[in-house]
């Protein structure tokens, strides 16, 4: 299996203060994440904490923070803060 939902536990968890501000430093750092985030995902609620992934992207130190949920499915839309800059679903 080859989608991107492969290692799928997490690797650790943060509160809502810690995850919202990593969103917004990613948000301002990177030109399309605001509008890709706009089209792809809706607002996260009102969780305390949030999990945190690692991200799997081959040579990427980054983590995957929740931005929110996918649109169009059940799934956390989650954003790298590595070197990949990616977006994933978990
Ligand atoms: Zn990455």
């Amino acid at each position: 299996m080859s989608s991107n939902v492969g290692q799928n536990y997490p690797y650790t968890s943060e509160s809502e203060a810690e995850r919202a501000a990593v969103i917004a430093r990613l948000v301002a750092e990177r030109e399309d994440l605001a509008a890709t985030l706009a089209a792809e995902a809706t607002p996260p609620d009102q969780n305390e904490r949030w999990w945190v992934w690692k991200c799997p992207t081959k040579g990427c130190p980054g983590l995957l923070h929740a931005a929110g949920y996918a649109s169009e499915k059940h799934a956390v839309y989650v954003v790298c803060d590595g070197t990949c800059a990616k977006t994933f679903l978990r």
